[in-house]
C-alpha cells in the first residue's frame, strides 16, 4: 500500500532494525520502546485488521506465530514475551497493517 510506513519498510524505502525476515514476514525493533526488548513483527502481505482476515491469512498467522516461538531463543526471549496486537481506535492501533508486538527482555507488568 503506498501509504503504510511498514509497507516502506517491508520494500527497504524506510531503514528500520531487522531482527529476522523471510518471504513472508520482517521483524524489526519497535522505534519506541516500550520493554527493554520490543519488536514488531508484520506480515509482509499488507492488511490492517484481524476483519480482513480470510483463511489464508489465518494460515499465515498461524504459521507467524509458529515461527515467533522457534525464534524466541534468537530473539532473546527465553525468560518469557507477551505478543500484543492492537486493534483500532480504542487499543491505540497507529499503523494499519496489522503487526504483533513482542515484547520481553525483562518482567512485564500486567493490569495496574
Ligand atoms: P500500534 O500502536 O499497535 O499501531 O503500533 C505501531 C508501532 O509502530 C508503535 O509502537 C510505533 O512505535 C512503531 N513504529 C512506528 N514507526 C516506526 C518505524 N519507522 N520503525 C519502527 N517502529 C515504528
Amino acid at each position: 500500500m503506498n501509504d503504510c510506513i511498514f509497507c516502506k519498510i517491508i520494500a527497504g524505502e524506510i531503514p528500520s532494525a531487522k531482527v529476522y525476515e523471510d518471504d513472508e514476514i520482517l521483524i524489526f525493533k519497535d522505534i519506541a520502546p516500550i520493554a527493554k526488548i520490543h519488536l514488531l513483527c508484520v506480515p509482509k502481505e499488507h492488511f490492517a485488521y484481524l476483519s480482513d482476515v480470510t483463511a489464508e491469512r489465518a494460515a499465515l498467522l498461524g504459521r507467524t506465530l509458529e515461527k515467533i516461538g522457534k525464534l524466541r531463543s534468537r530473539l532473546g526471549l527465553d525468560d518469557g514475551y507477551r505478543l500484543v496486537i492492537n486493534q483500532g481506535e480504542n487499543a491505540g492501533q497507529t499503523v494499519h497493517h496489522l503487526h504483533i508486538h513482542i515484547l520481553g527482555g525483562e518482567p512485564l507488568p500486567w493490569g495496574n
